[in-house]
């Protein structure tokens, strides 16, 4: 059975203070298998930990949800316990994070090689196409970014078959959940604590997750690269935004542990846009929409933006810190992580031939479209593969069958319309199983998780100010999903058992 695969209670290290009540200790072997009252304790604390510690999200079933703080909360998507994951690979998922963020801050000083490899995508898709129009732009005016600021997440998948952690893909915008991530770990430790006398679990073993906080430090300092004690800090986030909560505690971090930044965090909603950017302003008023920076925003000789016109440009044109820039979004694309996947191409963006195969180690096989015998093969053998286009947020991949019919479709067409997409070996995780909360109730379900490691780098011209792994997001699903969002109800929240 699949079950017997997971040993993460099992494992457990009993720890000295329990060997007096040794008697009552009644470790749990399966949570599967877990005492129907225990099960309804757990999930009972569970959610008034949630409900009182700010883990929630909006409400899918109100309408208001998304817009209006403080209405019709409900506790986040979580699993009840933390799920198994082997040690090695969580220290190397942390290894490679730094090294990540120094590729991206490389690859994004390429423009040409930016350019050339979405050139083809560029003329088949008309989302990648604008954010070439912009970067082209800023490669013409020479727009010089001094102050380079990445929230990343890179996530990855452990295969079952091979042992290998594979990285998924690496987000260089919207990096989201790291308010809600490390809450969930110390959901989990406090579960693990209270219940210590049924669950041989020891709560150390959960790893210390301060992504919110490390993410916060980052803008704190990139705020004051920027030197101008005017500026503020402007989260840009969509209209109706389910997730704010996660967002609203970056923002607190911020206020809370920069007292001096008080008056210059600003949370502004970007109307029509599907990204959010992170930037730094020189105004003296807090904007509320971008709306209103599209009338109010004025470009000054300096470059400063004071609070009109394409904001897109505007923004980028301006000396105002983004997060991301236009070539880091860029450079965090799918295509871009395709183009890096093929031999010696690492060996342009980076020196240490270390640090260049511990990147490599983590990369699964990634294809173009003109590939020809690859598209062969994924059109005879389609369960193995992924076709992804250049989007981001869940839900756009195709799987399967699906695979075969679009492959088809796209060589019958015979467009040029391929190059929208890009194709990646399908990684197969080892199957768990966990508890899902979801609105108040418990699932036991079959799963597989998928592990987001948070990086956060700060650069101001030749200094490296901050480079660093920046906590964790483990994100579990029903095994028979192909798509993990958690705000698309497929996944939860989770953290991390080391065994
Ligand atoms: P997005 O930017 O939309 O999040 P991802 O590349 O992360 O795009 O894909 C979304 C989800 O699809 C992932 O969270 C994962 O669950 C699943 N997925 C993506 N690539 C693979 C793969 N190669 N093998 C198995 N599942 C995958
Ligand atoms: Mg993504
Ligand atoms: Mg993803």
């Amino acid at each position: 059975s699949p079950f017997s695969v997971i040993s993460p209670l099992k494992c457990a290290k009993v720890n000295k203070m329990q060997t007096q009540v040794e008697d009552s200790v009644k470790p749990i072997v399966d949570p599967h298998d877990i005492d129907p009252k225990l099960l309804q304790k757990l999930a009972y604390d569970a959610l008034v930990w949630c409900s009182l510690r700010g883990l929630v999200v909006g409400d899918r079933n109100s309408e208001r949800s998304g817009t209006v703080p403080g209405v019709d909360m409900v506790h986040a998507p979580v699993a009840l316990l933390p799920i198994s994951f082997p040690e090695i690979h969580w220290k190397q998922a942390c290894e490679v994070a730094p090294i990540f963020n120094e590729l991206v801050d490389r690859v994004s000083q390429d423009g040409e090689f930016l350019q050339q490899s979405l050139s083809r995508t560029k003329k088949v898709d008309p989302f990648t196409s604008r954010l070439l129009e912009i970067h082209s732009k800023m490669l013409k005016i020479n727009k010089i970014e001094e102050i380079r600021l990445g929230l990343h997440r890179s996530d990855y998948m452990l295969d079952e078959k091979t042992k290998l952690l594979l990285q998924i893909e690496l987000n260089t915008i919207s990096s989201s959940f790291s308010g809600l991530s490390r809450l969930v770990s110390e959901l989990h430790r406090s579960l693990l604590q209270q219940y210590r006398e049924d669950i041989a679990l020891d709560a150390n073993r959960i790893p210390k997750n301060n992504s919110v906080n490390q993410f916060a430090e980052a803008l704190a300092l990139a705020w004051n690269e920027y030197g101008d004690p005017r500026a503020v800090i402007m989260f840009v986030v969509q209209a109706e935004e389910r997730n704010m909560y996660d967002q609203h505690w970056l923002s607190a971090s911020l206020r809370e542990r920069y007292p001096t930044l008080n008056d210059s965090c600003g949370f502004n909603v970007d109307h029509g846009s599907d990204k959010r950017k992170i930037a730094i302003f020189k105004t003296l008023k807090i904007i509320k929409t971008l709306g209103e920076i599209d009338a109010l925003g004025e470009l000054q000789q300096d470059g400063t933006l004071v609070v009109s016109g394409e904001l897109g440009f505007l923004m980028e044109q301006s000396r105002a810190v983004k997060c991301p820039s236009i070539s880091y979004h860029l450079a965090g694309t799918k295509k871009i992580q395709q183009e890096l996947a093929k031999p010696n191409v690492l060996e342009r963006f980076l020196e240490n031939k270390d640090d260049i195969a511990k990147l490599r180690q983590c990369f699964a096989g990634l294809w173009s479209l003109d590939e020809s015998d690859t598209v062969k093969d994924a059109i005879g053998k389609p369960e193995l593969y992924v076709m992804k286009p250049q989007r981001e947020g869940g839900g756009n991949n195709i799987y399967g069958e699906d695979v075969k019919k679009a492959l088809l479709k796209l060589q019958k067409e015979g467009t040029g319309s391929d190059a929208a997409y890009i194709l990646m070996q399908r990684i197969f995780p080892k199957i768990s199983c966990s508890i899902l909360m979801r609105e108040g109730i418990p699932h036991k379900e079959q799963t597989i998780s998928e592990l987001g490691v948070y990086g956060s780098y700060l650069r101001n011209k030749n200094e490296v100010l901050i480079n660093q792994q920046a906590g964790y997001l483990m994100r579990t699903k029903v095994s028979s999903s192909n798509e993990g969002g958690v705000a698309a109800g497929f996944a939860v929240l989770d953290s991390i058992y080391l065994v």
